[in-house]
């Protein structure tokens, strides 16, 4: 797998997605339950990766480490908690072409790296990248009360409230409209 440095959004992104498929953030349960869920999510992620029961056990011991990533108490912490999933698999730099003819700077991954140890250095460099670039606030809980989610706001404002906007965003949404609703009526 080659890892952009540049574009830290993506792993940032995964890191996000990730961490919220756990149990401990859907009431509905694992969104990541089986191999077949683990290969629709890394799809939706533009990873096309054939899955099985070994690789889910790694992505569920990854998703913890990444979610103790975005809970650390300190920078420092988190740094040294993303350095870590980067050093798991990381070889390079190297700088490649694209399409265009732009030259990139690219992280690789070694060659029999587990598809964890990918996802990792993937993680781990979206993480370092918006720590340097947008900084630790950016790690943040879901502002919704009911949830336990946690994301990474790489958005320009730095505004973002919720792990899933569309589903959290909309259950307070529906909450606060209830409570206006109630006090009418009382
Ligand atoms: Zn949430």
């Amino acid at each position: 797998m080659y890892v952009n440095f540049a574009d830290y959004s993506r792993g940032a992104a995964v890191a996000t997605d990730l961490v919220n498929t756990s149990p401990i953030v859907r009431a509905a349960g694992d969104a990541v339950a089986d191999p077949a869920a683990l290969g629709a999510f890394l799809a939706a992620h533009d990873i096309q990766r054939d899955t099985n029961g070994t690789e889910l056990a790694l992505m569920h011991a990854l998703r913890d480490e990444v979610r103790a990533v975005l809970e650390a108490d300190t920078e420092a912490e988190a740094v040294a908690g993303a350095n870590a999933l980067v050093e798991k698999a990381a070889r390079g730099p190297v700088l490649r072409q694209d399409e265009n003819r732009r030259w990139h700077w690219l992280v690789t991954t070694a060659p029999d790296a587990p598809l964890a140890h990918e996802l990792a250095v993937l993680i781990g460099i979206g993480l370092l990248g918006t720590l340097r670039s947008l900084g630790f606030a950016r790690f943040r809980p879901c502002a919704s009360p009911a949830c336990a989610g946690v994301f990474v706001d790489t958005s320009k404002a730095g505004r973002r409230r919720y792990c899933m906007p569309e589903v959290c965003g909309n259950r307070v949404n529906v909450a606060n409209h209830r409570a206006r609703i109630r006090q009418q009526y009382v």
